[in-house]
């Protein structure tokens, strides 16, 4: 057995009579599935029901394992880490522990919400006490000649048994051949939070001045690291993308669309602070990795870039700086290689910006090209920075683009939307 820490509550769930719901994920800050979890669980408990959100612990080894899982679920890397037996015992031996904790803590009759491949093998501890078991898979590829999704299947076949639903962003994704309860739930964004809340000029400008990617450039404060040779001027265009350093984001193949894009454009990248997060053992190194091509730009294309690493610490600031960069930017890129579903496309959308996507996994579900937003291929440089170029160069088309965007993100996308999804799930009968 491999020693581990018990998971850790972030919201303990306190049995109350009522059967209970427990969200589980391997991070409370950094991604996706935190940033759902945070607005997901205040809404459902106000909705009634007794939510908790615990938190798993795992080795270095273990995170690494399951991020070449995330990786093969996208279609993308090399299965062999998967083969042998050394990798189920690895994958096996950080959950089991924490599933009899967790099992534990429950009754029979609860429901807990296991989030992506990493907390799946805590399935059949749950099972065996009589706790409904729901996965939740985020991830997953649209390009049916991947089949590196087939290996992880297969290595984690043994937990698909002890599985009751399974609720996935789109039909393509999840496991093939899963008999029982399934349900299409694209994440949702709660456009009253502070990364979605409304924000004056004023409000934005005294955001990203204090971070110095405004303004004298002088009084960058400790929510923010920019790698930039001066600030942003006032009046220049900006092109944002969001993203974890993550290689499926490609922050490095953006630099690769500068000569494209309009030379008096600037370019800002911006992602959290990898030195902060457990769960993602790649960060570190993706980023410097930025950093390098970043130093490699001619002059004249370094003085037009910004790479923003943005402290998790102050959740609440953080959030106001992602609100800031999106309300000011005035073409929003998410070029990733492969995505399950990108929060930060549905965060920009409902601001109204015009959108530059990936034609790949749930960005082509979130963004209908040409309607909301412009959908592209990733590999191509010179067909992203001609979108972006096109953006720029037609405000009426952006404007048009932007304001259909928020409409969709509205009626689509919205927090109440998953929270009644989710309610389908604890309401179904257990068998
Ligand atoms: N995000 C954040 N702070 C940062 C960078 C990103 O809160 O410094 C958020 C971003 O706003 C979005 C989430 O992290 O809500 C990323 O989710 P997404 O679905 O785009 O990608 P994932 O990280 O899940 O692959």
């Amino acid at each position: 057995m491999t020693d581990v820490p018990n998971p850790r509550w972030v919201r303990q769930a306190v049995p109350d009579g009522r059967p209970l719901l427990v969200h589980v994920n391997t991070t409370s800050t950094g991604g996706g599935v935190a940033e759902l979890l945070h607005r997901l669980i205040p809404a459902q408990r106000d909705g009634g029901l007794a939510v908790g959100w615990a938190v798993v612990s795992g080795t270095p080894e273990f995170f690494a394992l399951t991020k070449t899982i995330h990786h093969l679920l996208h279609g993308k890397g090399n299965p062999a880490p998967l083969h042998g037996a050394d990798a189920g015992v690895l994958y096996r031996s950080v959950l089991q522990p924490q599933g009899h904790w967790l099992a534990a803590q429950l009754r029979e009759g609860d429901t807990v919400a296991l989030h992506d491949p990493q907390t799946l093998g805590l399935a059949p501890m749950l099972a065996a006490r009589g706790i409904r078991v729901a996965w939740h898979c985020h991830i997953g590829t649209t390009d049916g000649s991947a089949t590196t999704p087939e290996h992880v299947w297969r290595f984690l076949a043994p937990e698909f048994d002890d599985v009751d639903v399974v609720l996935a962003t789109r039909p393509e994704f999840g496991p093939p051949g899963f008999t029982r309860t399934r349900y299409v739930v694209p994440p949702a964004i709660d456009p009253d939070s502070p990364k979605n809340q409304p924000l004056t000029t004023a409000e934005v400008d005294a955001l990203l001045t204090a971070i110095g990617l405004f303004g004298t450039a002088a009084g960058g404060d400790s929510s923010a690291t920019i790698d930039q040779v001066g600030p942003v001027p006032p009046d220049a265009p900006m092109v944002l993308q969001v993203s974890r350093w993550d290689p499926l984001k490609d922050m490095a193949g953006v630099l690769r669309c500068l000569p494209g894009i309009p030379q008096d454009a600037h370019l800002v990248l911006a992602g959290p602070d990898p030195h902060e997060v457990t769960d993602d053992p790649e960060g570190v190194a993706i980023l410097e990795e930025v950093r390098a091509a970043y130093r490699d730009l001619p002059e004249s294309e370094r003085r037009r870039t910004h790479l923003v690493t943005l402290s998790m610490r102050d959740p609440h600031r953080n959030a106001l700086l992602i609100n800031a960069l999106q309300r000011r930017a005035d073409v929003v890129l998410q070029k990733s290689l492969e995505e399950g579903f990108g929060l930060t496309v549905t965060e920009a959308m409902h601001k109204s910006r015009p959108i530059v996507a990936s034609a790949v996994g749930g960005l082509a579900l979130q963004v209908v090209d040409g309607k909301t937003g412009l959908l592209v291929d990733p590999t191509d440089y010179t067909g992203v920075a001609g979108a972006i170029r096109r953006l720029l160069e037609d405000p009426e088309l952006s404007r048009r683009l932007g304001s259909q965007a928020a409409a969709e993100a509205a009626r689509l996308f919205h927090l109440s939307r998953l929270v009644a999804d989710y309610r389908r799930v604890v309401d179904q009968p257990h068998t």
